[in-house]
Formats: structure tokens, C-alpha cells, sequence
């Protein structure tokens, strides 16, 4: 199991957005609020001082080669992220219905029909509230906590599998994945 590593002549550029949507535990920076230290479009205004889990980050545009352009988050809005348990989405608020347009909808589909079967979770984060892609269906789940963590359980059906969602309220400390090494 490869951890994620930065496909070479990728990097960040002018975009920020994962300072502004993920959660950062050692500033209790909550998910959707930009941190206070960062300069607008330029980067880290503390780099070499930063704090391990931004150090550990790295997006899935930037880890994944198989994503285009299209999804670099400077212009999508779209952060992708992936652990054991799934890939996640993280939208930001600005766009909320981003997620519908293509190509990014039809790709949340072709991981969710990829990953379900193994029990592994396409999550949207769209600000507090929270979307799960099903093969067959999109589960909005409403406001949800960011330390909640999400679940399959596969049920038999008549035409194939159907799958129920289960919210668990504890955040799950997964290993970091590329977001290709979920659908192999
Ligand atoms: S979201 Fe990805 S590309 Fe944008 S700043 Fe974060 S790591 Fe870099
Ligand atoms: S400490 Fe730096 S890298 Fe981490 S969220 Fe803040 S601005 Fe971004």
C-alpha cells in the first residue's frame, strides 16, 4: 500500500483552499474558516513553523495523477483528500453545488460504485452538512459534526447490493492514501 506522494511538476500555486477547508487540530482551526495565518494567494505566512498535520497534507489533485486539471482546487473548489475508510470531498461553501457539475460528478459516481463494495465511503463535506455518493443514489445526511465518520453496510437486494449509511461520532485516524490507490 503506496502512502500519497506528490506527482512530480504539481504544486500548489496560487491556491489556499486547504487552509481555509480542513480542520487543523494543533490551531483548533475548524474546517471552513481560513486560517489566520496564511497569506491570500501566496501560501504559509508561518512555512517553517507549521504545524504537523499541515505538513502531512497533501490534496489528491496534487497526489493523484490521473485527475486533470480540472480539479485543481485554486479553481474547482474541490479538496480532495483519502484515507482507508474512503475519499472526501471537502466543497467549499462559496460553490456548493460544484460537486454536481461535470466532470467532477460522474467521477464521485465511478469511485463510489469502485469503492462501496469494499465498504468504503464517497463523502462529500459541503460547509457543516454532509453528502454521500452511492452507486445508486446521493444520501444527503444534513448537518453533521467534523469528527463524524461514515460508514457502508452492504445489504443483498434483488438487482445487486444496496447499501445503508452509518454515522459514527468519532473521527477515525486513518492512514492517508493517494486517491487512486482507493479504486485499484
Ligand atoms: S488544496 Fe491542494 S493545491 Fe491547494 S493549497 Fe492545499 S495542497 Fe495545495
Ligand atoms: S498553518 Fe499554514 S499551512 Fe497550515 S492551515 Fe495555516 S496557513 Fe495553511
Amino acid at each position: 500500500m503506496k502512502l500519497a506522494e506528490l506527482v512530480p511538476g504539481r504544486g500548489c500555486g496560487t491556491c489556499t483552499l486547504c487552509c481555509k477547508l480542513m480542520t487543523v487540530s494543533e490551531l483548533e482551526k475548524p474546517s471552513g474558516t481560513w486560517c489566520s495565518h496564511v497569506a491570500q494567494g501566496k501560501g504559509c505566512g508561518i512555512y517553517e513553523t507549521r504545524p504537523h498535520s499541515c505538513r502531512a497534507f497533501l490534496c489528491g489533485y496534487l497526489s493523484t495523477e490521473a485527475l486533470s486539471d480540472a480539479w485543481y482546487p485554486g479553481r474547482c473548489k474541490i479538496v480532495l483528500s483519502s484515507n482507508e475508510g474512503g475519499i472526501t470531498a471537502q466543497i467549499d461553501p462559496s460553490r456548493p453545488d460544484v460537486w454536481r457539475q461535470a466532470p467532477y460528478y460522474e467521477q464521485f459516481k465511478s469511485w463510489s460504485r469502485a469503492m462501496s463494495p469494499n465498504g468504503r465511503v464517497m463523502l462529500l463535506r459541503v460547509g457543516a452538512r454532509a453528502v454521500v455518493i452511492l452507486p445508486d443514489e446521493d444520501v444527503d445526511v444534513g448537518v453533521v459534526s467534523p469528527s463524524d465518520s461514515f460508514f457502508l453496510d452492504m445489504l443483498p437486494g434483488a438487482v445487486g447490493p444496496q447499501y445503508r449509511v452509518r454515522k459514527e461520532a468519532k473521527s477515525a485516524d486513518l492512514l492517508r492514501l493517494p486517491v487512486a490507490e482507493q479504486v485499484e
